[in-house]
């Protein structure tokens, strides 16, 4: 199309200097003696022309080159889109030696195909880290934690607000327990990260930092206050009233368990107390009080740690098959009984992800599918809005 103007514009101006050869003031022109007779505007003309020509020429050339390096992406994005990684790759390639963008998509067809040991050998663009992060990101899934570190790091060492390879740093740090290294990576994805996910960042710090107090006990305190400012999630407020009873302050504990059941997390809140023999005498009578209001799991797994079988029993119709099968052998002592009720504790595993793994304790971050705040307690909808 844009050949077609140039020729267009060509011809006016052909036309164009016809007239004025037979309207201009001529001038004589001397080339190797000999000497011409040239209408002064068309030198004019001629000049203008050729600064217009050169340039439109260059960019035409240059815009077939673009067109082409354009295709490519194009139609590389469709065929991985589509389900053709091999196809994909086979098209971005040219691309991916200039920009690194386009690298990170053949990158993404080479993890489509478990293939991601022949990135080395396709020396792809990789100075600005987008290709490093996302190899980080494949390890980690794969659980390499060492090799993806090196990579997120590489990442962030060319471009330090790379937010993929800080949060995959962040999840290594987190599931290798280096939690004060796993803070400040937390703090900085949320000075990083986009308004639409500071909400879910700050949650996600509260989080850690939760969990971070019941590894760093002599910052225990402040990890818990900082947590309850940031974000009021049933973990924190589980582990400060644990924190309460622990500093024998029961009745500020008691009131923060009204808090819970006011904001409806009550069952989450107890199912974490519930490890603890002495904090649940601590605050049994409020307990039996809100009775009612507990969900039956929770609260029959309550009476088997304090051993109370009388007021198990009512609870049995109205339990999980798995937590009554917990409270009959907990009152026999018949090893193979007791055997019989570790396993089942051990297998029952109350919290579950939203992948379907299942723990024996709450954690901010599912291992299986490295998501944050999807787990749940089994059989209690989420009433947070945690998620
Ligand atoms: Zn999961």
């Amino acid at each position: 199309m844009s050949f077609i103007k140039v020729l267009f514009v060509i011809i006016l101006t052909v036309i164009f200097l016809i007239f004025v050869a037979q309207h201009a003031y001529y001038v004589d022109l001397n080339f190797f003696g000999m000497t011409y007779k040239v209408p002064l505007f068309v030198i004019i003309l001629l000049s203008f022309s050729a600064g217009f020509l050169f340039p439109t020429l260059y960019f035409l050339v240059k815009d077939i080159k673009q067109s082409g390096f354009t295709k490519g992406i194009i139609n590389g994005i469709y065929q991985l889109a589509r389900g053709y990684p091999q196809k994909a790759q086979g098209e971005l390639l040219g691309a991916a030696k200039r920009s690194e963008a386009v690298a990170w998509l053949v990158v993404k067809s080479l993890t489509k195909r478990g293939e991601l040991q022949k990135v080395e050998s396709l020396r792809l663009k990789a100075d600005t880290g987008l290709v490093d992060s996302s190899i980080g990101s494949r390890l980690l899934k794969s659980g390499e934690y060492e090799k993806a570190k090196g990579y997120f790091l590489s990442a962030l060492s060319k471009d330090d607000a790379n937010l993929s390879a800080s949060k995959g740093l962040r999840d290594i740090s987190f599931l290798e327990k280096e939690l004060e290294v796993c803070i400040k990576y937390q703090e900085g994805i949320l000075k990083l990260c986009e308004k639409w996910e500071k909400e879910t960042q700050r949650k996600i710090l509260s989080e850690i930092l939760t969990y971070a107090s019941e590894y760093l006990p002599e910052k225990r305190k402040d990890l818990l206050e900082k947590a309850l400012d940031i974000h009021r999630s049933f973990y924190v407020q589980a582990l400060w009233i644990k924190y309460l009873l622990e500093k024998g302050d029961v009745k500020e504990a008691k009131k923060q368990i009204e808090k819970a059941f006011s904001t409806n997390t009550h069952n989450e809140t107890f199912a974490i107390l519930s490890q603890n023999e002495e904090h649940l005498t601590k605050i049994m009578d409020i307990i039996k009080e809100k009775e009612d209001s507990i969900d039956p799991d929770v609260l029959a797994r309550i009476y088997i740690k304090l051993h109370l079988f009388t007021q198990l029993r009512p609870l049995l119709e109205r339990v999980s098959k798995p937590v009554k099968l917990m409270a009959l052998v907990s009152e026999s002592h018949k090893d193979t009984d007791k055997m019989c009720g570790e396993v089942v504790e051990e297998l029952f595993k109350p919290w579950i992800c939203s992948c379907g793994e299942g723990y024996n304790n709450y954690q901010p971050l599912c291992e299986r599918c490295l998501t944050w705040g999807k787990i749940a307690l089994r059989g209690i909808k989420d009433a947070t809005g945690h998620k």
